[in-house]
């Protein structure tokens, strides 16, 4: 089984998944399954841009096309037209490592058993798998935990049950947040941890099913929501029946970052437009915050709705002052604090003329390092602003995602090692507000309970198993012994000068 990766710890993936299953679509070609599942993949480019692959079936053998890069750049025509079939599912891969390597890439295949998996999420806690994996005389040395996951359903497999019950088998030893796509060649399952830490909903398309990361994606093709796949619950799907099974007992946690960041706008989480609950983000700062400014502006593209429902509730003018180049991506996880800034630089650019001689309110929706804070304001003073106020739509983030996304140490969080004061002189902004957690959970309409809030509070809903031992959960106010972070802010300072 070609599962071989890079080593365990390095890689957080945050990522977008896409299947789909039917009949006739469109002109009964047998490429469509391949070629919507590629437009379903776009749609989720945000959630992952390091990779992209798809997998077919045309009922007999399974396809497959993966490579480094964009969707826009992965799949020419004649990749597509290799992809035959009824059945295919897809995966964009965003991770902090990895190479050329096509191993590197999902939806990894098993073509011993003809099956194949894509997975969004990430298993903080792996070892109940390793220990099953080494009893069964798999090598782990070059799997992680996505790949690790596929070869313990490949062992059920191999001792003779068909992919739901082996899936259904291996859930047990899956400690982590997991949204999974998988086929084989005549179905489709897709399946959530029981926290549904990930979002996974289900649609119809033309006599078929879709799943997909995110509603976005069925938009696109034209497909219809349906509902979410459920915590805890697999979805096993053939052409002409879709079959449930509550694996593990729904404790719905949604990463709330999903609502903050991740989600594209237009899609829907747990029912709300993220777009919306975005601006009530917004509408709540202005409640919370009111400040005398001449102009709010977005950092875009996920500070806008939020600017805009601050700028309807306080009558402040909102200005895209700050021009996006569209074609940078990752600043966010570059090796060095300098290529991250020289990044950044490329990336935003103030309109002068919007900003000179003005009070300016800037919304951005987190700081995670205070790489794009530092340079900002500076920016902003740079191009004539008299006052620069940040507004940032969620509370302080404060302890490590190990759920999926990319985050990085807990001592490089600035949030964990200085206070908002300290933090607001370090990036001599006139004035700095946290959205409050209660003024962020409010603006969701849904209960805190509903939420995985533990980069703000370090409750995390599933065991995080030995990294628990690398951070400190911080109460309100309380901030790191300096000791453990001093290293990181010599290094920004130095990066700076
Ligand atoms: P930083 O510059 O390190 O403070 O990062 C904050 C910026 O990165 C904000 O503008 C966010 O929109 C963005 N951001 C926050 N979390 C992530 C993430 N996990 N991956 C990529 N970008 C992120």
């Amino acid at each position: 089984m070609p599962l071989a990766v890079s080593s365990t710890d390095q890689l957080k993936e945050k990522c977008g998944v896409f299947g789909i299953i039917g009949q006739n679509f469109g002109d009964n070609t047998g490429l469509e399954a391949a070629r919507l599942t590629f437009y379903g993949l776009w749609a989720l480019q945000h959630r992952g841009q390091e990779s992209s692959g798809i997998v077919s079936s045309d009922g007999n053998n399974l396809h497959r096309h993966a490579a480094q890069g964009l969707v826009a750049t992965v799949y020419r025509e004649e990749d597509l037209e290799q992809l035959p079939g009824h059945i295919a599912i897809g995966h964009n891969r965003y991770s902090t490592s990895g190479g050329n390597d096509d191993l590197y890439n999902q939806p990894f295949v098993d073509n011993k058993h003809n099956i194949a998996l894509g997975h969004n999420g990430n298993l903080p806690d792996t070892s109940m798998l390793e220990e099953f994996l080494e009893g069964r005389g798999i090598r782990l040395k070059e799997l992680n935990d996505s790949s690790m996951m596929a070869a313990a359903i490949s062992c059920y497999m191999d001792d003779g049950m068909d992919f739901p019950t082996a899936i259904q088998k291996a859930w047990p030893l899956f400690t982590g947040a997991f949204s999974i796509v998988g086929m084989n060649k005549d179905s489709i399952v897709a399946f959530r941890d029981e926290c549904g830490i990930r979002p996974l909903s289900i649609g119809t398309f033309d006599g078929g099913y879709v799943v997909a990361s995110e509603t976005c994606a069925f938009d696109t093709i034209g497909a219809e929501f349906v509902r979410d796949v459920e915590p805890g619950e697999l979805v096993v799907i053939t052409e002409n029946e879709l079959t449930s099974f509550q694996v593990a007992k729904p404790n719905l946690k949604l990463d709330i970052f999903e609502m903050v960041y991740f989600a594209r706008p237009d899609s829907l989480l747990l029912n709300k437009r993220v777009d919306i609950v975005r601006q009530d983000f917004g509408r709540q700062m202005a409640k919370e915050f009111p400040i005398d400014a001449d102009v709010i502006v977005p950092v875009p593209d996920s500070g806008i709705p939020a600017a805009l429902g601050y700028s309807q509730v306080s009558g402040i003018p909102f200005e895209m002052a700050l021009i996006k180049n569209r074609y940078i991506h990752r600043t966010f996880i570059r090796p060095t604090e300098q290529l991250r800034e020289r990044d950044l630089k490329m990336k935003l650019n103030p309109v002068i003329d919007l900003l000179k001689d003005k009070r300016v309110i800037v919304v951005d929706d987190s700081i995670v390092r205070g790489t794009t804070m530092r340079h900002l304001v500076a920016m902003l003073f740079e191009a004539g602003a008299k006052e620069v106020h940040l507004l940032i739509t969620c509370p302080p983030v404060r302890h490590p995602d190990f759920y999926g996304i990319n985050t990085p140490k807990q001592t490089e969080l600035m949030a964990a090692y200085m206070t908002v004061e300290e933090m607001r002189q370090q990036f001599r902004a006139t004035s700095l507000h946290y959205l409050s957690f209660e003024g962020m959970i409010n603006a969701t309409g849904l209960p805190e309970s509903t939420f995985n809030n533990s980069c703000f509070n370090g409750d995390y809903p599933i065991s995080i198993g030995k990294q628990a031992q690398e951070i400190v959960i911080l109460k309100p106010g309380e901030k790191l012994p300096r000791s453990k972070y001093k290293k990181v802010e010599l290094a920004s300072a130095k990066a700076r000068s």
